[in-house]
């Protein structure tokens, strides 16, 4: 017995009830899939008929009466499949004179997927690969996939309750069918746990969303960290009034580079008929013109295929900036208030904000800087905290690789899941039997009950 019992171990088949053969793995090829089979009887004796619910107290009530033989595809082992052959043992109840078949908590009841592989299909779809993959894997076909996704992610549905006191915000490109493609997500600003993913992100949909919850909750919301997107001022004006914004720092200093950077090709084009070298200059050294002025290097003289003689990063930022007088004013707004924040001093940014009122600057980087202006309170508090959207953009980069590893997604709810599974998924919480067993419990001992009275 001792063999057939490590097997057992290894395929994590856990129901006592069930006992391999003597001999119990075979190898069968199928339609040119090579299966490795294992063979064994289900049987037990019944509490009580399924049937009409009488008890087998005497155990004279219900009798054996022959087998039902069916296959389970069990899990998966060197790329093979592993089927369970299981004899399950039919029963006659001398009562209602009906019959019914020996179930166990390996596989629901009408079903050939045992949970091993559905266990094993929901941990799979964590990862960042297409549900096609998963379905190949394990051998079982897309829809079962799809079933396995639909039915994991149901319970871990945000219960609208509860809400924490730092929120972080953000949105991400979703399918094409949501109106204007984007959705909405937010997770806690503190322990980083993804709260909830809504489909829409415009104002009204998430003033909606956001109003299910309970007012205790909406009302000890203290801050929430968000970039500059401005239908969202008005969301937490309206759901979160006690709540303070908090300008994700990231978007500020994009918002500040992008600036910087449409300026840059307009000098360059400008340069193209002038000169071709400054151009040259222009259009490939991008990056050198957006790294922080301060952390520019002044001592490590290099040769560069754009200059002549040896030149330090700082000698040919200098060069690009006498290209245009109007660059240089622009690159040095831009540097004082990416500085002005990386220092934590709102005052300093918001003096250089006003100063910069006084003189002329390029339309875009006016609007940027009006933009600034709008948000100062935001700013102000991205300085006073150190909270960020950091794990939020991890989360959107996730989404975006598990969205490409599929080649896209045509079905909102479908992308949805992964992402709830891919986040909120932990080992313990995927147990369908336990679930399936303690369903099955409540459900007899109330027919029992019942009987009783
Ligand atoms: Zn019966």
């Amino acid at each position: 017995m001792a063999h057939t019992h490590c097997i057992k171990k290894m395929l994590g088949i856990e129901d006592p009830n069930i006992y391999l053969d003597d001999m119990p793995v075979v190898f069968e090829e199928n339609k040119q899939v090579k299966n490795i089979v294992v063979q064994g009887k289900l049987s037990y004796t019944p509490r009580c008929c399924k049937k009409c619910g009488i008890t087998n107290d005497s155990h004279q009530d219900i009798i054996k009466n022959g087998t039902k033989l069916s296959t389970i595809k069990l899990t998966h082992i060197n790329f093979q499949p592993v089927l369970l052959r299981l004899k399950k043992q039919r029963f006659l109840c001398k009562h209602c004179a009906q019959t019914f078949i020996a179930e166990t908590k390996l596989v629901e009841r009408h079903c050939f997927i045992s949970n091993i592989i559905k266990r094993t299909i929901a941990m799979e779809l964590r990862e960042i690969q297409s549900m096609r993959l998963v379905a190949q894997h394990l051998s079982v076909s897309n829809s079962t996939v799809i079933r396995v996704l639909e039915k994991v992610a149901e319970p871990l549905e945000a219960n609208h309750i509860y809400l924490p006191q730092h929120l972080s915000i953000d949105e991400f490109k979703s399918v094409k069918n949501v109106s204007g493609a984007m959705s909405f997500l937010f997770l806690d600003a503190q322990n980083h746990r993804l709260i909830d993913v809504v489909e829409d992100r415009r104002q009204n949909q998430l003033i909606d969303y956001f109003m299910r919850y309970p007012k205790e909750s909406r009302y000890s919301v203290k801050t929430v960290t968000m970039d500059m997107y401005s239908p969202y001022l008005a969301v937490v004006k309206d759901c979160f009034p006690k709540a303070q914004i908090v300008i994700d720092r990231f978007h500020i200093v994009q918002h500040l580079n992008r600036a910087l950077n449409s300026f840059r090709i307009r000098v360059m084009n400008e340069a193209k008929k002038k000169s071709e070298t400054d151009y040259r200059k222009l259009k490939k050294q991008w990056k050198l013109l957006l790294k922080n002025e301060w952390e520019l290097d002044v001592t490590d003289y290099r040769t560069h295929r754009l200059y002549e003689g040896l030149v330090t990063e700082k000698m040919m930022v200098d060069y690009l900036l006498h290209i245009n007088p109007r660059l240089r004013q622009v690159y040095t707004l831009v540097n004082d208030l990416r500085f002005a924040l990386q220092r934590h001093d709102f005052d300093q940014f918001k003096t250089i904000l006003e100063e910069s009122r006084k003189y002329v600057l390029p339309k875009k980087v006016r609007t940027t800087v009006q933009t600034l202006f709008k948000y100062q309170e935001g700013i102000r508090n991205a300085c006073l905290y150190t909270l960020s959207n950091g794990a939020i953009e991890g989360v959107n980069n996730k989404i975006k690789n598990i969205k490409r590893s599929g080649f896209g997604y045509r079905n909102y709810s479908h992308l949805r899941a992964r992402i709830l599974i891919s986040y909120r998924l932990t080992a313990s919480q995927f147990e369908p039997k336990a679930l399936h067993y303690k369903e099955e419990k409540r459900r007899q001992e109330e027919k029992e009950k019942a009987k009783a009275n």
